[in-house]
């Protein structure tokens, strides 16, 4: 089963590209959401595996969206994607509980390894005798 991505975008054509991306890989998009409250909201009903949050947009921006959606859904996998590249940031998204941080524009081979590697640190933190 693939697994399930909400794209947070203020400009619909990164869901567009997204999706383009992802075609014939282990990923699909199954939600977009324009801007930071219906991210929130539509969590609680899509309630994705992994999230990619866009930074700036109108409202409450991605920055806030994700800490909220962090706070009450501690295992959310957040990655913020931004043009935005200044270094506080970066350091603002890790301590809200953002597990990457990639710069537009984005190819396949950045997004894939990216989404694979938030499902890896999870995996990595299962207790022991799982199995793998
Ligand atoms: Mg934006």
């Amino acid at each position: 089963m693939k697994k399930r991505i909400m794209v947070v975008d203020d400009s619909r054509v990164l869901e567009y590209q997204i999706c383009k991306l992802l075609e014939d890989s282990d990923y699909e998009v199954v939600a977009y959401c324009e801007n930071g409250e219906e991210a929130i909201a539509r969590y609680e009903e899509v309630r994705p595996d992994i999230v990619t949050m866009d930074i700036i947009m109108p409202g409450i921006d991605g920055l806030e969206a994700a800490q909220i959606i962090a706070e009450a859904h501690p295992n959310a996998r957040i990655i913020m994607i931004s043009s935005l590249a200044y270094d506080d940031t970066i350091h603002e998204a890790e301590t809200i509980g953002a597990k990457l941080f990639l710069y537009k524009p984005i190819d396949r081979e950045t997004l894939l390894s990216a989404l694979d590697q938030v499902l890896r640190e999870d995996e990595a933190v299962e207790p022991t005798g799982s199995a793998t």
